[in-house]
Order: C-alpha cells, then structure tokens, then sequence
C-alpha cells in the first residue's frame, strides 16, 4: 500500500451475506480478510446501503413486479431487488466479522437514501449525476487510489470502482476480497463479464 491509497469497502451488511435479504454466495467468507487487511492502510472508508421503507428498488414497491426483474426509471435501467437493507432494520447492519474495519473507517457512508433512485456507486447515485459527496471527501483527505473490496463484486463494487476513475482516482478492485451477484445478461454473459470488461476499459487493476 503507498501513500495516498484508500481501502474503499463496499455494503459489508448481513443483508448481503447468506440467511439476509439479498444475499451474495459466500459474501460472509470475505468479511474477516476485510478486516484484517483495513489495518494496513491510513485511510479506511465504509459504505452502507441504506435504504427508506418503499424503496423504488424494491420489487414490492411496484405492483406485479418480481425480484431480480428490471424496470425502466426515469434515469434508466435498474434490477428491481427483494427489501433489503431498510435504514435501522438488522439487515442494514454491518456483519459482525467486519467490525474491526468499520472501526477504523473515518468515514462511514451512507447511500440509496433517495426514495426515488438507487446507489450502487460510492461516487454517484444510478441517475450518474448526484454525487454522494465521496470524491470530495477522498480529495480533503490526500486519497489518489482507491482499493474497493466487498459486496456485490458485479454491482456496486462495479460500479463504484469506474466512477472513482472518472473522478480523477486510481482504482484497484481486489476480487478475493469481493463476491458477486452474477446475473445473466444477453449472449450468454454475466454481469461479472459486463463488470470486468468495464474494468478493462477504464484502466481499473484487478489484484
Ligand atoms: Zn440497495
């Protein structure tokens, strides 16, 4: 790690880990490493999906629909997603194996708030134009390189990792560290293929 690295850890929440609402295979196995790898670097960030009652990410919010559809918003596409992550509820809280990164995160931020529209990305909401306020905060504090690990690898790690590079940062995505959703998408791919053929292209480093 140098000087001027982040450790950038994604939605680390028991929602996200088997038995939780909208849970990634594995994604318990990678909370330990997480932790332990936090103490290596001066700067640690956290992120929690945090999302109000009748999100309009929900399937249950729209009449009909099934979770893991998608449907078109206003601002694009989004997968509509089981409840999951409901501000306060115990699924929106951190797994406990992580505990020792989050206390040592200087900042714990806090994302799909708005009613209306998801954040799978630390740096933008889905509409890709509200900011979270995390590139500033990153700038204040010296970061040049983020290094993203946690959940969902093909998601809001994704995600997350190429906005840091178009705000200006290196980014590093660490994938034993990461667990993915892995959706199919057409011609046979999955999200991961999607996620890492945009990692190729915008210079993100796999490590
Ligand atoms: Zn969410």
């Amino acid at each position: 790690m140098k000087p001027g690295d982040a450790l950038v850890v994604i939605d680390p929440q028991v929602d996200f880990c088997p038995g939780g609402a909208l849970a990634v295979a594995d994604g318990d196995a990678v909370m330990a490493p997480i932790a332990a790898l936090s103490a290596a670097f001066a700067t640690v960030v956290v992120t929690q999906d945090w999302h109000p009652a009748g999100h309009s990410s929900f399937a249950s919010s729209h009449a009909g629909a099934a979770p893991f559809s998608t449907m078109t918003m206003a601002y694009g596409e989004q997968v509509l997603w089981p409840d999951h992550c409901i501000q306060r509820s115990a699924g929106a809280g951190f797994h406990p194996a992580v505990i020792p990164a989050v206390d040592r995160a200087r900042l714990i931020l806090r994302k799909g708030i708005n009613p209306a529209v998801d954040s799978y990305s630390a740096f933008f909401e889905n509409d890709k134009v509200t900011r979270t306020g995390l590139a500033g905060a990153l700038r204040d504090l010296g970061v040049r390189r983020c290094v993203f690990v946690g959940l969902a690898y093909d998601f809001c790690v994704a995600w997350s990792a190429l906005d840091a590079v178009r705000e200006g940062f290196g980014a590093v995505v660490l994938k034993d560290h990461a667990r993915a959703i892995g959706m199919p998408v057409s011609g046979g791919r999955t999200t991961v293929d999607v996620a890492e053929a945009g990692f190729a292209a915008a210079g993100v480093v796999l490590g």
